[in-house]
């Protein structure tokens, strides 16, 4: 039997899953760690792997690995670091932002302090720059320990980098800014790279002819795991922001509205980000009253109530507009009404998400599956089907390690073919 594990280094900590040929999983672990000590992701990588049953670790055909998007860092010759990384909302890029103006198209995806491209420009005029021949990816660096050849990264990670992934190439534009520093080669997602090292094998019992395989990003990940597959469908994360994801024929960049497309294959995931989200939700219920007294709301009905609610002032989607005032009155004095009014003005700001995506030229939304501590809410996914006009499920499985152990597989198999 063949088991693929995705290992995902998210920012709570590190998990892996193993799944077997059918999707099924046979295994998690996790390590919890402060994401922000980079000198222990070596060694969380070490006791992920060692928790892994050894039965089922002889058996593990791929392996794929992803990182925080724009978590970056400068490596020796030898792939050893030779600085701590700049973690994914790291904004001391600010400062280069005007001379990355000056060279990258306008509105690009590059044009934002904390892109993987703005950390690298900051660290080029650091002083420990002159040590460094390597940048890589968080995820890059944990599959390099693996498989041993460095400088190499997938088109999820290096988008940010300004990596072009519909012509597959960094354009002529990045050469401008002289950067000396290798920057790494770029594979699709999935791609086997090399066999796992043989110590590494011998050690941990893998066998040898285990793969290490490019990775992707954490949101990618957990699109992957949601079940979302055809144009069309689209995977909400109902987390602390809302946050859609659709999937397009069609490649949709409007840095206005903070959107922008990654590459899947022949297709396209499309989305954006609202700052509305669970986190105002958080401000006047705890998670149990939020499914108490969500009991208690009638989901076929409209609430009247018009909120836009939001913890400050400014949203970028579907509304730009950086001064737009959170809308939370009038509040009735019942919070059941309240909450209702909440529910459903969020459902209302994502139905407008998706409304626009799709007059920018994306794919028309049929389906809709729900990540996000919001997905167990069935009051909410009903009130949401009724806005939104389209079945709405929650993922199949909401874990990025879940995701990227099905790119492990699907890379290999793609390769079969091939
Ligand atoms: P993140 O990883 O973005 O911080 P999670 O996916 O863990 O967020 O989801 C946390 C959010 O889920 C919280 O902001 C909370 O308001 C919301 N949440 C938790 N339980 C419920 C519920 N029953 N109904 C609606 N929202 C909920």
């Amino acid at each position: 039997m063949n088991f693929y594990l995705g290992i995902d280094y998210g920012t709570s900590g590190a998990r892996g899953i193993a799944i077997d040929e059918t999707g099924c999983i046979q295994a998690e672990v996790r390590h919890p760690m402060k994401m922000s000590i980079a000198d222990r992701w070596d060694s969380a990588l070490w006791s992920l792997l060692a928790e892994i049953p050894e039965s089922l670790r002889r058996e593990i055909k791929a392996i794929a690995i992803n990182g925080t998007s724009s978590t970056v860092l400068l490596c020796d010759a030898t792939g050893k670091p030779v600085d701590a990384p700049l973690f994914y909302n790291d904004g001391r890029g600010a400062v280069v932002l005007e001379q990355l103006q000056s060279v990258a198209p306008a509105n690009h995806t590059v044009l934002s302090a904390t892109s993987s491209l703005a950390k690298l420009l900051w660290m080029s005029q650091q002083l420990f720059f002159g040590e460094a021949k390597y940048f890589l990816h968080q995820a890059d660096w944990l599959a390099f320990l693996l498989h041993g050849q460095i400088g190499i990264s997938d088109y999820h990670n290096a988008l940010k980098l300004g990596y072009d992934v519909e012509e597959l190439k960094y354009p002529e534009w990045l050469k401008k800014l002289q950067i000396p520093i290798q920057l790494p080669q770029v594979l699709p997602p999935g791609t086997p790279i090399a066999e796992i090292r043989p110590e590494i094998a011998d050690k941990f019992r893998f066998r040898r002819d285990c793969l290490v395989c490019a990775g992707t990003t954490d949101s990618i990940a957990a699109f992957l795991a949601s079940g979302a597959k055809s144009p069309g469908e689209a995977v909400t994360s109902l987390g602390s922001t809302l946050v859609l994801k659709l999937l397009s024929q069609k490649r949709l960049e409007d840095a206005r509205y903070g959107i922008y497309s990654h590459r899947l294959g022949d297709l396209w995931l499309t989305g954006g980000a609202s700052n509305a989200g669970g986190a105002v939700l958080q401000q006047f219920f705890t998670n149990a009253e939020l499914e108490s007294l969500s009991c208690e709301i009638d989901p076929s009905k409209a609430s009247e109530l018009d909120y836009y609610p939001l913890l400050k002032a400014g949203d970028r989607f579907p509304i730009n507009d950086p001064h737009l005032p959170p809308r939370l009155e009038p509040r009735p004095n019942n919070p059941v009404e309240f909450l209702h009014g909440l529910l459903e003005s969020m459902a209302r700001i994502e139905a407008y998400g998706y409304e626009l995506l799709q007059q920018m030229g994306a794919d028309k939304l049929n389906f809709v599956y729900t990540a996000g501590g919001g997905a167990a809410n069935s009051t909410w996914t009903a009130i949401r089907g009724r806005c939104l006009k389209v079945p709405v499920i929650s993922s199949v499985n909401a874990e990025a390690a879940y995701g990227t152990a099905l790119l492990a597989m699907q890379g290999v198999e793609k390769e079969k073919v091939a």
